[in-house]
């Protein structure tokens, strides 16, 4: 299919503006008081969902009114200042990426920096549209795709989604494997709902190529859901898996958070992310922005700078970089989230507002 790019800005060029404070002496690149270098952003662009997870939003959810969310022309704008801020990877998230409307149109526009600042553009997804977009996907140059999948049985999906659409997320897993992406399932492991079928989403994944990352639920916004009961530390789990397979350490990295090992009957690749019994943060290099231009540093904080305000103040672009320069450099050292104070949320953001 052929995409119109309609005002669409050149792809990235150095910056020659930006004040240098946050930038790599002569380098471009963005790195932070600690240190640590800026490389990968994580870009939520919607708040909205097909799904209702009980551990990200309530049944009854509010979306944004649409004069907040970025437009396209924002989006595009956006992504490539960071590209030229020598940020090389993009992961598009949400809410539920594929539901906003024209969605191939603005995946054209960001695809066009693959090659030219970015080396990766990919995607987290629920997957419940997969089957649709996963060919034209592929075709724009995305490689791999993050898909959450949570549990194969359909009750249990439709209890922890509250929708009944198992088969269709199955379904866009399939297909995408048929378009050429390399799949990663990221299953919340949750106690007393999915706690038993562990083994069997490891096999799932593992039968069909796909690396398959273990996550702690994190204390984000308000849910209607038990966040003490859900509950579980991948500590036990991986204790519990254990006792039916060989897993080895391996020196292997997705540029997340993740900690891999092999697992030697499937000879598959298993992750586990743990933000609350380990702390991640030494090596982070990643920042998040919102679908309203928020930027986050640090996922459980809420230090960042409203890129959104930069945007629509300044057709330049010079207070969007300044923006940019000015959030990196406040990046917090670490996360607070804490096991012993799950019931409050760390931050009162969901993961569908800030893109997981
Ligand atoms: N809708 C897409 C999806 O579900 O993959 C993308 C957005 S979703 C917010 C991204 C990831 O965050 C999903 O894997 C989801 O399971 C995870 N997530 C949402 N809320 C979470 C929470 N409170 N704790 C841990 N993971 C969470
Ligand atoms: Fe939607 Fe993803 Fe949140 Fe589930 S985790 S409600 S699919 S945004």
């Amino acid at each position: 299919m052929a995409y119109t790019l309609i005002n669409s800005r050149p792809a990235a060029r150095a910056p020659s503006d930006a004040s240098p404070t946050a930038l790599a002496a002569g380098q471009g690149k963005l790195v932070d008081s600690h240190g640590r270098r800026i490389s990968y952003l994580r870009l939520s662009i919607t708040d909205r969902c097909d799904l209702r997870c009980t551990y990200c939003m309530p049944e009854r959810m509010t979306f944004l009114p649409r004069k907040d969310v970025l437009s396209f022309e924002e989006l595009d704008e956006l992504v490539t200042a960071f590209a030229a801020f020598g940020v090389d990877k993009l992961r598009i998230t949400g809410g539920e990426p594929l539901v906003r409307k024209d969605i191939m149109e603005l995946m054209a526009r960001f695809a066009r920096h693959i090659g030219n600042g970015l080396n990766d553009l990919t995607m987290t997804t629920n997957g419940t549209l997969l089957a649709k977009y996963a060919g034209e996907l592929s075709a724009i140059g995305m490689r791999r795709i993050n898909v959450s999948l949570d549990t194969l049985k359909r009750d249990v999906f439709e209890r922890v989604a509250r929708r009944d659409m198992l088969d269709d997320v199955l379904k866009g897993i399939d297909a995408a494997i048929r378009a050429g992406l390399k799949v990663k399932i990221n299953t919340v492991a949750l106690a007393g709902t999915n706690e038993d079928e562990i083994p069997d989403l490891i096999r799932f994944a593992h039968e069909r190529g796909a690396d398959i990352t273990l996550i702690e639920t994190m204390p984000m916004g308000e849910a209607e859901t038990d966040r003490v009961g859900d509950y579980l530390p991948l500590d036990k789990v991986r204790a519990d898996l254990a006792k039916q397979f060989t897993m080895a350490d391996i020196d292997f990295s997705t540029g997340g958070p993740a900690r891999y090992v092999k697992v030697a009957e499937t000879g598959g690749r298993l992750g586990f992310i743990t933000p609350l019994t380990h702390n991640f943060c030494e090596s982070c290099n990643r920042v998040r922005v919102t679908c309203t231009g928020r930027l986050y540093t640090c996922l459980g904080r809420e230090d960042g700078a409203d890129l959104r305000e930069a945007l629509r103040s300044d057709p330049t672009g010079a207070a969007l970089r300044a923006a940019i320069l000015g959030g990196i450099e406040r990046k917090p050292k670490g996360h607070d989230f804490d096991a012993a104070r799950l019931a409050t949320p760390a931050s009162p953001r969901t993961m569908s507002h800030t893109g997981g």
